[in-house]
């Protein structure tokens, strides 16, 4: 028999634990675990940090001359058993995650059409060998439409905004929920209604809505789907 690896779509709305059941699932398989988001969210960062953001707005032609100069990669770090992005070689992981102001600007940053494009290169060769877990909006519909096995997540607007809120205040960022809401609602509306590539549910996707879904129930059903497709592809092969 011929264990062939699979790869792992999965896609939601903001803050639905997309990133937490990914990191899961890679481990418990021992796959690859790659946070589509955070390189958006890279990008976002140099777009700030070179002044082509001004007024919530995005000067998205300097940023597309821009592109061929940003350079998006992933460290492991053996010591914290934890991936970090890297943005030109630095390692931004804490600021993408803290930073509001990336918050705030990332969904227009992933409207642009040049920006999708070159991340989705990066992703497609990433996972080309298989063994991948990847999370995002696009990642079962558009990056990778074979994927063995699809998860669409989605949980109640509330719960999402206060496990977040948790989250950053447990890391000292100053915030409010409201403020958690309102940025969670504003970005699942930007990434629905923009015209590149939409969040959308692929037809094909097992949805799992985690509302009262504890990360370790959650797992378990995410690796039963997973244990099936995988003896599925042992089949076929
Ligand atoms: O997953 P995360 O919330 O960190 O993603 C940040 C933003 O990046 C999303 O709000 C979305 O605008 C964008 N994104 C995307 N396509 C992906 C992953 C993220 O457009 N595959």
């Amino acid at each position: 028999m011929n264990a062939k690896k699979i790869n792992i779509a999965i896609d939601g709305y903001s803050s639905c634990g997309k990133s937490t059941l990914a990191k899961q699932l890679a481990k418990a398989l021992g796959y690859i675990y790659v946070d589509s988001g955070s390189m958006y969210r890279a990008i976002a960062l140099y777009a700030i940090r070179n002044g082509l953001v001004k007024n919530g707005k995005v000067d998205a032609k300097r940023l597309i001359e821009e592109l061929p100069n940003i350079d998006i990669s992933f460290q492991y770090d053996n010591y914290s058993d934890k991936i970090y992005t890297c943005l030109n070689n630095e390692n931004v992981e804490d600021e993408i995650r803290n930073n509001i102001a990336v918050s705030e600007i990332v969904s227009k940053i992933s409207q642009i059409p040049e920006v999708r494009q070159k991340l989705h290169h990066i992703q497609q060769r990433i996972a080309q060998n298989k063994g991948v877990v990847m999370d995002g909006r696009d990642i079962g519909s558009v990056v990778l439409p074979d994927a063995e096995l699809k998860i669409f997540m989605t949980a109640d607007k509330k719960i999402r905004a206060q496990r977040r809120f948790e989250e950053l205040k447990k890391k000292g960022v100053n915030i409010t929920l409201q403020e958690v809401l309102d940025n969670l609602e504003k970005r699942d509306y930007d990434d629905t209604h923009r015209k590149v590539n939409p969040l959308t549910q692929p037809q094909d996707a097992k949805i799992l809505d985690n509302s009262n879904l504890t990360p370790q129930e959650q797992l378990q059903l995410a690796l039963q789907w997973a244990k099936e497709k995988i003896k599925e592809n042992e089949v076929e092969c």
